[in-house]
């Protein structure tokens, strides 16, 4: 940490913070220049976080040397992490993994149809929502319980693991007790209790970039899962609000090498919530790839135009099929890169 003085800070406010910093048990390695004292703490950061030194007398600006996440931060951590899902895929592993599936679990039929053939295309996971975040409360809000046991059903069936969301600290033994991966929806990336649950709850967590979150917003939110206990997170990129309205959400394709420069923890991207109509969610897809995701997960359903959620943004699995095609063809040609 720096502790910048004012040029009008005098000697006593100086020894006044020297004193603080020594108190707190930390090393103040003081320099003088011509016109400003700065102050250099050496020790642990965490200690000194707490302490309010940037409202002390002559202080002008306090810096934190160290991120303001550091299990999470790729310094210090030379190894990517590989994120085990269910008994044999992974995440983070070299290999784009793709996880695929409906929005809303509808019917254990709708399911197991969709499953069945994302899971041909080579999806190694399938997702489902059975708690869903609806913008109008009037709006199907998933099937609950009901909606897990189909999707635990669907794992046995296909040797694949499932994903879904988890919206409510209430319901994580519950979602824990089916499903092999929570996801973190984009509107509770900041339900810091919830991820606090989350890092006791023994399962990986995908986490959903928020549509207003910065990047360091999304690390510091997984700081916090990861702070709690656990390591398995994989940060979920999926648009970002901006003034733009032709797309349900601006993809931030940036976020991904950003994010990989940043961070040890494996990135998948979302266009489906990104693009809002399927007809985007093809390119999208590509650019994030390209720009070297470790994976991506879609929405597959067989009649868009009947689903419960999300219809527009649906593929249908014959074009997820020739999507997954071409999406490993660039994940290739990025590898070789
Ligand atoms: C979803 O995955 O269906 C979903 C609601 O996503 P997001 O939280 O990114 O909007
Ligand atoms: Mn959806």
């Amino acid at each position: 940490m720096i502790i910048i003085f004012k040029t009008s800070a005098t000697q006593d406010q100086v020894a006044h913070v020297v004193e603080k910093v020594q108190e707190l048990k930390l090393n103040p390695m003081v320099a003088r220049g011509t016109l400003k004292t700065v102050i250099n703490v050496l020790g642990d950061e965490e200690v000194i976080r707490e302490a309010p030194l940037q409202t002390f007398p002559g202080v002008e600006k306090v810096i934190p040397v160290m991120k303001k996440y550091k299990l999470v931060s790729r310094e210090g951590h030379d190894q990517k992490t590989v994120v085990q899902i269910g008994e044999n895929a992974r995440l983070g592993d070299g290999k784009l993994s793709v996880i695929a599936g409906p929005c809303s679990v509808e019917s254990r039929d709708q399911l197991f149809g969709i499953a069945g053939k994302v899971v041909k295309s080579g999806a190694i996971a399938v997702r489902g929502g059975a708690f869903k975040p609806r913008t109008s409360p009037y709006s199907f809000q998933g099937l609950g319980e009901e909606g897990l046991k189909y999707l635990q059903e669907m794992s046995q069936e296909f040797s694949v693991p499932c994903v879904t969301e988890v919206m409510d600290n209430r319901d994580v033994d519950l979602v824990v007790k089916y499903a092999d991966v929570l996801q973190v929806g984009a509107r509770n990336m900041q339900n810091f209790s919830l991820l606090k649950q989350l890092g006791q709850c023994g399962k990986p967590v995908i986490l959903k970039r928020g549509m207003s979150a910065t990047i360091e917003d999304l690390l510091q939110a997984a700081e916090y899962i990861a702070a709690s206990g656990n390591l398995n997170i994989v940060l979920c990129e999926r648009g970002i609000r901006t003034f733009e309205t032709a797309i349900r959400n601006s993809f931030d394709v940036s976020s991904v090498p950003v994010l990989k420069s940043l961070t040890h923890l494996p990135i998948i991207i979302d266009p489906s919530h990104a693009a809002g109509v399927w007809e985007y969610v093809a390119p999208l897809a590509f650019a994030g790839v390209a720009a070297g995701a470790d994976g991506v997960i879609v929405e597959v359903h067989e009649e868009p135009e009947k689903a419960l959620s999300d219809g527009p943004q649906a593929l249908l699995p014959a074009k997820f099929e020739s999507l997954m095609l071409k999406m490993n063809a660039i994940a290739d040609i990025v590898k070789e890169g």
